[in-house]
């Protein structure tokens, strides 16, 4: 993939494209696959890096929504279960089977999770990850090492999926330019045209890189700007009411200690009423989330201190050794795009399912959702875009279409499992030079060669694209990030043709953002 090159279709670009998307995270990205695959011709605009907003800061499970199946939302649950087994078929470098313990206190709580998690289990069909089962006390803790065993009675375990979100969106974006989409990042969309009739026909967006006016017409115009689709809509119509109700979560992450098995913690009801997880990923034990309404999305949202407070607080129920905040390697925030029902303040109770919307002008928005069923979800759009349109009905092939790097068996890659069938390519690099084969830095594995790669073929432009999205140091470990960030502005001069002061400046903004993901 070649940004320069891209860019460049869309001055060349004769007639309309045929779908113009707006935001490059997993729904966009989707929708890009999706239409481009049925052989639509389609332009994805991103105005950061692709993953800058929530797409790169989810919980990093594929699942079903234990909770949703609580609440009582079946189709949605049974939905997302049949996308969970559709993505490990079509990712399955990227998915991975996750065994969840419900720890068990209170005598009712083995039936009660037992039934509700068989129920789980029979909702996802042929799809299933694996039978629920109910464990002893002793199963228990050979599962979960450290959990807090005063009171421990026994528990449950379930299965669900686990992916890195941003490595399968760096593959999706892959997947769609191989089937000829063009999509550029760094290209805020900043206006959109009109017809004669008044309906929206185009976008206008700047390229950040040149400084360059880009403007596409387009037979449909999709908003897929997730927490930020109102200020797009806004764009066409700047009275439209707010479909939104954007609230936060937040994620800490601590060393593998906390969590040192292979498998999962899952608490079903917090003080406050929600789904808990602790999670191994990457080496590493990721926990969260919480879910606070905020007044506006923010690119780089910043955690709140009660939030911090009380995922610690919550982890400290459950675990052994209470994680303190100097064990906090990273902390990560994600805004929900979540739609609103009437005038409801809890944001629990707000839609999670996904939303089509057309504005008067023509705008389609879509949003809402989850990660899980972001190919779904692109399908449904793009059949209502092509309606919309009136572009020929073609069928939709990604249901059955291999994710780029597609690799059976690239558990035997080590850390560069998540590259699929990439990770050979990346050994070549190595090969070639054995100091791009070291890590960076001594607590994580990147070594050099993934900091060329992600430069050369994966549209990286910043340290902090390749630090945070193509790898994850900054969501592992921030401060281990910082300290790999001059070396890798290095590596990634070379590749780009930049200078010195670029590398200045690079390692400068990236310390910055990083201050976000430290806690002090
Ligand atoms: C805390 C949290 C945990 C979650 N955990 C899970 C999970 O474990 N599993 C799961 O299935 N789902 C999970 N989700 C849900 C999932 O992450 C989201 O549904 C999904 O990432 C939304 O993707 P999106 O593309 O709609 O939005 P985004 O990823 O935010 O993408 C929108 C993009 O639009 C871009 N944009 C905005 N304005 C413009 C403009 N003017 N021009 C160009 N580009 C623009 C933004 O920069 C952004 O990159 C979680 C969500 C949160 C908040």
């Amino acid at each position: 993939m070649n940004r320069e090159e891209m860019a460049g279709r869309v001055a060349t670009q004769s007639g309309p494209w045929d779908m113009a998307v707006i935001g490059g995270g997993a729904t966009g990205v989707g929708i890009a696959v999706d239409a481009s695959a049925r052989g639509y011709d389609v332009l994805l605009l991103e105005q950061h890096d692709f993953g800058k907003g929530t797409s790169s800061r989810s919980t990093k499970l594929v699942h079903g929504g234990v909770r949703y199946l609580e609440q009582g939302n079946i189709s949605l649950v049974m939905e997302a279960l049949k996308e969970r087994g559709v993505l490990r078929q079509n990712a399955p470098h990227l998915v991975s089977d996750l065994g969840f313990v419900v720890p068990n206190y209170e005598w009712w709580e083995a039936p009660f999770y037992g039934i509700g998690l068989k129920v789980y289990n029979l909702l996802a069909g042929k799809y299933g990850f694996g039978a629920s089962q109910i464990l002893s006390r002793e199963e228990t803790l050979a599962r979960l090492p450290t959990i807090r065993t005063e009171g421990l009675r026994g528990g449950v375990v379930y299965y669900d999926g686990q992916f890195d979100d941003t490595r399968l969106l760096i593959n999706l974006v892959a997947t769609a330019a191989e089937q000829g989409a063009t999509l550029v990042n760094y290209a805020p969309v900043t206006g959109l045209t009109r017809d004669a009739d008044g309906y929206v026909d185009g976008v206008v967006a700047r390229d950040l890189e040149t400084g360059a006016e880009l403007r596409a017409g387009a037979r449909v115009v999709i908003n897929a700007a997730g927490p930020f689709c109102d200020e797009v809509r806004r764009l066409a119509d700047p009275g439209a009411r707010a479909m939104l109700a954007p609230s936060q979560g937040i994620h800490l992450v601590f060393d593998r200690s906390f969590l040192p098995g292979r498998s999962a913690i899952m608490v079903p009801h917090t003080s406050d009423g929600r789904v808990m997880f602790a999670i191994p990923w990457h080496g590493h034990t990721l926990v969260g989330t919480t879910d606070t309404p905020i007044p506006y999305p923010e690119l780089e949202p910043l955690p709140r201190e009660e939030e911090i407070e009380f995922i610690l607080t919550t982890a400290a129920r459950y675990l052994e050794r209470p994680p303190t905040r100097a064990d906090v390697l990273s902390v990560f925030v994600g805004i929900r795009p979540l739609v609103r029902s009437g005038d409801g303040a809890n944001t629990a109770a707000l839609s999670r399912d996904h939303t089509i919307h057309i504005d008067g002008s023509g705008l389609l928005t879509v949003t809402g959702g989850k990660w899980t069923t972001y190919r779904n979800m692109a399908e449904d759009c793009v059949n209502q875009a092509a309606t919309l349109a009136r572009l020929p009905e073609k069928p939709c092939t990604t249901r059955t279409l291999n994710v780029h790097g597609y690799h059976k068996h690239a558990e035997k890659f080590g850390h560069l499992a998540v590259y699929g069938s990439d990770a050979l390519a990346i050994q070549d690099l190595m090969r070639a030079d054995p100091e791009r084969a070291a890590p960076l830095h001594p607590e994580l594995p990147y070594c050099g060669a993934e900091f060329v790669w992600a430069a050369r073929y994966e549209l990286a432009r910043t340290v902090e694209d390749a630090l945070a999205r193509r790898t994850r140091a900054l969501f592992l470990n921030a401060r281990a990030a910082v300290e790999m960030a001059p070396r890798v502005a290095e590596l990634m001069a070379r590749e780009l043709g930049r200078d010195e002061a670029w590398e200045d400046m690079q390692v400068r903004a990236f310390r910055e953002v990083a201050q976000g993901y430290l806690v002090r």
